[in-house]
């Protein structure tokens, strides 16, 4: 049975009650269900607490952002040395709303992806098409354009695993999404480009596809051969939904 990685995020949603509240609701699925890791990306200011409230429970945490400098004079600014000393694992890098909202192009996203990797962390990789690509049929292309970009100055030896969501940009907050047959069949050839060009990352690499992921098409994604899991936003803020959602694991 193949283990699902989880990864919901909060985006600029919640306050200390809801997340407390939420926090219990994910705890009876991670006691139920034993192939499935839950990481959640609360906003940066509710690390620190959310941590405190998964004491004991088996999730880990995701940072949404990282800036590029590691201390000094940027106002505002939350840096990889400051997650580490608080004991975070995750940073969410590449996220669309940041590439839209924040102009973080990929040479900025491969920054931050090796900062994060070269500093012990995990990245987890948002990469996907904007809906004329998806149109164009250039999904492929431009998937592995970008992860050719980010990987070209990657210590890949350091990187416990590869995680790459694939989110197509129109599929994000949209409640639309690409058929699940088509899911899998761009994970499966981003696996494929990833094993031939870095054979040491073989049986490293988690695709998650994320994307409008509800209850009506959770199931029917996550069970696609090359779907490791999937990256949830609006749908992760509702505790009793995404119970229903992540009991179709079952
Ligand atoms: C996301 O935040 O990456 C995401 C996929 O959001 P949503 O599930 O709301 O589309």
């Amino acid at each position: 049975m193949k283990k699902i990685l989880i990864l919901t995020n909060w985006k600029l949603n919640g306050t200390k009650k809801k997340i407390k509240k939420l926090i219990k609701k994910y705890k009876n699925i991670i006691d139920k269900i034993k192939n499935i890791k839950i990481i959640i990306a609360p906003p940066l200011i509710y690390l620190d607490y959310t941590k405190k409230k998964i004491n004991k429970i088996n999730i880990k945490l995701a940072a949404q952002n990282i800036d590029l400098h590691l201390s000094g004079a940027y106002t505002g600014e939350t840096s990889i040395m400051m997650l580490k000393d608080i004991g975070i694992k995750y940073v969410i890098i590449g996220h669309s709303e940041r590439r839209i909202y924040h102009n973080e192009k990929n040479n900025i996203v491969e920054k931050k992806f090796n900062l994060v990797n070269n500093n012990g962390l995990i990245p987890i990789l948002c990469i996907g098409e904007n809906y004329a690509e998806y149109q164009n049929n250039q999904t492929k292309k431009i998937c592995i354009k970008q992860i050719k970009f980010i990987l070209k100055k990657t210590k890949t030896k350091l990187l416990k695993k590869l995680i790459i969501a694939y989110e197509p940009i129109w599929a994000i907050g949209t409640n639309k999404s690409p058929e699940p047959r088509e899911i899998q069949k761009i994970s499966k050839y981003i696996k494929s480009y990833i094993y031939k060009k870095h054979k040491e990352l073989y049986n490293k690499t988690i695709i998650q596809y994320g994307g409008s992921v509800n209850i009506n098409n959770f199931h029917e994604i996550i069970k696609q051969p090359d779907v490791d899991g999937a990256l949830i936003g609006n749908a992760s803020l509702n505790g009793k939904n995404f119970i229903s959602m992540i009991k179709q694991i079952r």
